[in-house]
């Protein structure tokens, strides 16, 4: 394996993982001449529709990931949950970008926040706990709090708010051998994220600060530029940029945080690959997080990332779905908006079916632009 030279249009780009993230990539990668093969445990996935081939199987079955990655000139992955033993087969035939080792870090929140304390960065105080009586102790020691799962845990999934002792016992579920993390609940004024890639020789990129609005635990309306002090922009920046750097990334990693009132930045959670908070560089600029991704992945010169216009994401849930089909044609009829759909079926309420970006002049245009344009469907 020739790890310094870089891989050019023409070779095969190797996806561990099939949902929209790694249908965004795919599209890209075809876009400048590569080839993509997606390695998934289902069929028919949102990146195996575009991808030139589409392998089915586990991701325990280690004889089929090393056939994969034998195949393929590089491997890079689309979510963090793949696991670490697949990342490492895979690296045994082919260049993993990012190493398995950051995919190790971030895909479990324990191991997350310790990289984060042991390296001086701010994150909410927290506590590992498995038991009621352990849950308790950090309930009283750290105040009102979130308990989450230590491993799989996205969107919200396996978080319980800890208001009251009350609580605690409809959080466990009866279940006290799961490795968990209480963590304090942070009172923050909004939530930004920054979007950073880092090259295979050093080089580093980002896209600013975005601003992100959860619904239900899950991300909503994303806006960019964020409006946010300069104070603030260099704050997440540069703390993005030391994580990508001391986590030794190869790719695109993005930074969730919460800003409190005082202007203190707290990482809230690191996802080791492009972020939904990032759909709107596809059409507002030079480079998207996807192309990004791609040229960091195969060793290119990152591109710019300079932003054209202001722009606005909302994420298309299934509950958008009603008895009938959305009403896509409003959206597409209405100026500057650009409809995505994953190509994912069937419609549940809280799953990711697409999104809609709009651009405006201001960034208050674009967010009501985008606002209308979902209201219209
Ligand atoms: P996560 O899956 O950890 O990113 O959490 C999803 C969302 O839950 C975040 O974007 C916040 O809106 C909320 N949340 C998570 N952890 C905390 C916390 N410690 N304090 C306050 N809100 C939180």
């Amino acid at each position: 394996m020739n790890k310094t030279a870089p891989i050019l249009p023409g070779s095969t780009i190797g996806v561990l993982g099939s949902g929209q993230l790694g249908r965004m990539l795919a599209i890209a990668a075809r876009q400048m001449g590569y080839r993509v093969a997606i390695f998934s445990p289902e069929s028919d996935t949102p990146a195996g529709q575009s991808a030139d081939r589409e392998v089915v199987a586990d991701y325990n079955d280690l004889a089929a990931v090393e056939a994969f990655a034998k195949s393929v000139d590089v491997v890079t992955f689309e979510f963090e949950n793949i696991p670490y033993a697949t990342a490492q087969a895979a690296a045994k035939h082919a260049i993993v970008r990012p190493d398995g080792a950051v995919l190790h870090t971030t895909q479990h929140r324990l191991r997350e926040k310790v990289f984060l304390g042991t390296h001086n960065f701010h994150i909410a105080a927290f506590r590992e706990v498995h038991t009621r009586a352990e849950v308790l102790q950090a309930f009283r020691d750290l105040g009102p709090g979130i308990l989450k799962t230590a491993a799989f845990g996205y969107d919200g999934k396996g978080q319980a708010k800890i208001l009251s002792e009350t609580d605690v016992d409809q959080a466990l579920a009866g279940d006290e051998t799961v490795q968990r993390v209480y963590e304090e609940l942070v009172v923050f004024e909004r939530e930004i994220s920054v979007i950073a890639a880092r090259g295979a020789d050093g080089s580093f990129a980002h896209w600013g600060v975005i601003e992100n609005r959860h619904e239900d635990h899950i991300l909503d309306l994303s806006i960019s530029p964020a409006s946010v002090s300069p104070t603030t922009y260099r704050d997440a920046t540069e703390i993005a940029e030391r994580v990508l750097t001391e986590l030794g990334v190869v790719g695109v990693l993005c930074v969730e945080f919460f800003l409190t009132r005082d202007g203190a930045v707290i990482i809230n959670e690191l996802a080791p690959r492009p972020h939904n908070s990032g759909h709107f560089t596809i059409e507002a600029c030079v480079t998207s997080q996807f192309e990004q991704q791609l040229r960091a992945v195969c060793g290119l010169p990152l591109g710019s990332t300079r932003q054209y216009q202001p722009a606005a994401m909302v994420q298309l849930l299934g509950k958008v779905w009603g008895s009938v089909e959305p009403r896509w044609q409003n959206a597409c009829g209405m100026h500057d908006v650009h409809l995505h759909l994953y190509g994912k079926q069937p419609p549940r309420p809280a799953r990711k079916m697409g999104h809609l970006t709009a651009l405006g002049t201001t960034k208050e245009q674009a967010v009501e632009k985008v606002i209308a344009a979902r209201k219209s469907l």
